[in-house]
């Protein structure tokens, strides 16, 4: 796909090496500290792989009601695939 762009970086939450749409991937408030990430409301948004993703989604289209501000594309069906790719076989098709 022309321009399409992968953003490269380690999980926020759990430190896992991923790739994702740098535009639509999920991220946390956190900040490093030596070689990993520790959650802070006042930090910068960091990326979160596709496993904590998946669990984040989960409590949010639960409306998990500890959640304040949830961006209406999270809650759309594709968005999980947008953000995090589809599966290379399905690409080839
Ligand atoms: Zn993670």
């Amino acid at each position: 796909m022309p321009g399409y762009m992968s953003l490269v970086f380690d999980c926020a939450n759990c430190g896992r090496p991923d790739v994702a749409n740098p535009i639509l991937v999920l991220s946390i408030p956190a900040r490093r500290e030596g070689d990993h990430y520790v959650p802070d409301p006042n930090g910068p948004r960091e990326p979160i792989c596709r496993n904590c993703a998946l669990q984040a989604l989960e409590r949010i289209r639960s409306d998990d009601p500890t959640l304040t501000s949830v961006s209406p594309e999270l809650r759309s069906p594709d968005y999980f695939d947008r953000a995090y790719g589809t599966p290379a076989a399905e690409i080839d098709l």
